[in-house]
């Protein structure tokens, strides 16, 4: 008979939007990051191959769905709607949405968005928000990053967008800041398909693993200088 081994057996497939520093972004030809090293320490705990795809981020959640893939890991805000579509892990991290805008804006805080034209990347919480604002112009975008260039250039008024984010882009151009008031505070997570508890159970175990061993700690020291 033929020898089994004991690999739990072959690969698991991470979608997510590389476009988002520090959390996922390409360095070479290679997708690092927060969640890419997170997903790698997962991937190590249970036993089995990573591979990561990039894609919009709008289209992770269909990802999952249809099953092309197993698992978004993206820097995904958990939500109610959201929630209907997937499931989450234990949250991983705490983030918020902040509001960019050039040095010399009038505008000070969310309050003032009233009205304004405001950028934001397509299918993310920022969007969510930006579309509640009173009067506001939304012009939607594929990356984070072109949304803060269309800001750059005058196009539009501010940036609402993930802190984490915000503060590289704010770094790499200049004449732009974040505003003290952040728009709302949010949670982190990894979605797999509905249903699929064993691996969520299994994704579950390794992160609190890698929270109670300090290694999710040192993945996000490595990548967010305070
Ligand atoms: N946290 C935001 C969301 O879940 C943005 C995530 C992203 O752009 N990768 O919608």
């Amino acid at each position: 008979a033929a020898e089994k081994t004991e690999s739990t057996g072959g690969k698991i497939v991470m979608v997510t939007n590389a476009e988002f520093p520090p959390y996922e972004y390409h360095e070479n030809d290679t997708i690092v990051g927060i969640d890419a090293d997170i997903a790698r320490a997962v991937a190590e705990q249970m036993g089995v191959e990573l591979e990561i795809q990039d894609m919009a981020f709008d289209s992770l959640i269909p990802a999952i769905q249809s099953g092309k893939a197993d698992f978004a890991a993206a820097g995904m805000t958990v939500n109610e709607d959201r929630l209907k579509n997937v499931d989450f892990t234990d949250t991983y991290a705490q983030a918020a949405q902040v509001i960019i805008v050039k040095t010399d804006s009038p505008i000070a805080s969310p309050d003032d968005l009233t009205g304004k034209k405001i950028g934001v990347q397509t299918g993310t919480t920022g969007d969510i928000y930006a579309d509640d604002i009173e009067n506001a112009e939304v012009q939607r975008f594929n990356k984070g990053m072109e949304a803060v260039m269309a800001l750059n250039q005058g196009k539009i008024d501010a940036v609402i967008i993930d802190r984490e984010p915000a503060k590289v882009f704010v770094k790499e151009n200049e004449g732009l800041k974040i505003l003290d008031e952040a728009f709302t505070e949010e949670e982190y997570a990894i979605a797999v398909k509905k249903g699929n508890t064993e691996l969520l159970e299994k994704m579950n175990a390794a992160i609190k693993e890698l929270k109670e061993s300090g290694e999710l700690q040192k993945i996000v020291d490595k990548y967010i200088t305070a």
